[in-house]
């Protein structure tokens, strides 16, 4: 009889929420849907796509257009099918099996997935209390426990953290010395500061790979598109170890469109980042209420709240048809939507601290 391997023991199935829910805060996407201009120019690149020929297996277009709005350059750019592609290839390919991974939690956690699918060791590092990284502690763990890489979100999902750009950096040169791999997973670094981002330091590091994706601020969750960018040395390891064909030729096609829109981007941002403003102050209302303990100081397009019945206003709003992500037992991560749903969000919440004070 076939048996699946025992690596797969402890492995669970993801299983996003299914059904019709009015509002839908819990899973970091753009609450924008594409402006009808850039859908159509999208629409006729995609025109443009001879759909019986294989996809560009080194997207060319879309990693300009990508490193153009970035201020990077294409040399140093891998396209994924996702950045969740990427994850996996690093761990599936650079580095040696068994060697260790470490991860910080609470952190994405498709770094411990993929390592340990790809039958790497992973040491978790749990945050301080206030989720803070510690980068002092971080280099002594990598130091005494032979820690080859280190894989983290930066602003972090879900503490919507960040840390400052200064310690990312003191972090590789020192992990270097040690030969250590650091990826920096910048999913929402468009939301915080790009003053703060590593993306241009890795010319000067072979230790350094940076993480962007579509999904977020480019508002194309829908066609998985992300982006490695590191060094030529690693870049070159990575194009060669990719799948040829692994971003479609749709997908480059529309994220090369939509990229191409810089006015577009930075309008887009300035919105969801408004909004996300919005958002931490409504919350932060509802905390002088009661509601929430603590509303974390967010670089990113989502609100981390300390509440201390989190399970409860979790199950409460998605009865009432509002989705946001709980972890249990005390926190939620609510992402940023339009004024109309959290308008509804902040109202349920309301109704449930009334249905709170009076038992
Ligand atoms: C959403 C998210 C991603 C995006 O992954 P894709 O595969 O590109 O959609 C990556 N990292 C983090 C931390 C995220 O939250």
């Amino acid at each position: 009889m076939y048996s699946l391997p025992n690596k797969l023991q402890g492995f669970v199935p993801y299983k996003p929420l299914t059904g019709e829910y009015r509002v839908r805060l819990d899973v970091n996407e753009s609450y924008h849907e594409l402006p009808t201009d850039e859908v159509i120019h999208a629409v006729m690149e995609i025109g443009r796509v001879k759909l019986n020929r294989y996809p560009d297996p080194y997207a060319t277009d879309t990693i300009n257009e990508f490193s153009n709005l970035f201020g990077t350059e294409s040399r140093y750019v891998t396209a994924g099918n996702g950045s969740d592609e990427l994850i996996g290839l690093i761990a599936a390919g650079l580095l040696e099996k068994g060697s260790k991974v470490l991860t910080l939690s609470p952190d994405f956690t498709m770094y411990g997935f993929y390592s340990r699918l790809y039958e790497l060791e992973v040491d978790d590092l749990p945050k301080n209390t206030d989720f803070e990284v510690d980068i002092d502690e971080t280099l002594e763990y990598i130091n005494n426990n032979n820690i080859k890489c280190l894989m983290f979100s930066n602003p972090c999902n879900p503490t919507s953290l960040g840390v400052e750009k200064s310690e990312v950096m003191r972090l590789v040169v020192e992990a270097g010395k040690k030969g250590v791999l650091i990826v920096v997973d910048e999913a929402y670094m468009d939301f915080w500061d790009e003053s703060q981002s590593t993306l241009n330091e890795v010319s000067n590091y072979d230790n350094l790979i940076v993480l962007r994706t579509c999904s977020k601020s480019v508002a194309l969750a829908g066609i998985r598109l992300g982006f490695a960018v590191a060094c030529e040395r690693i870049t070159s390891a990575l194009k060669t170890i990719k799948s040829p064909f692994n971003v479609n030729s749709l997908s480059q096609a529309i994220g090369a469109a939509v990229l191409s829109d810089t006015i577009g981007y930075r309008k887009s941002i300035a919105h969801i980042k408004e909004s996300t403003n919005t958002l931490a102050l409504g919350l932060l209302g509802l905390s002088k209420l009661g509601v929430f303990e603590k509303i974390y100081d967010t670089k990113t397009n989502f609100v981390f709240a300390k509440v201390e019945k989190a399970v409860e206003i979790y199950e409460f709003l998605l009865e009432r048809g509002v989705a946001v992500r709980c972890f249990p037992p005390n926190h939620l991560r609510i992402c940023a939507g339009t004024r109309e749903e959290m308008n509804i969000l902040c109202r349920e919440l309301a109704v449930w601290q009334i249905q709170e004070l009076e038992g």
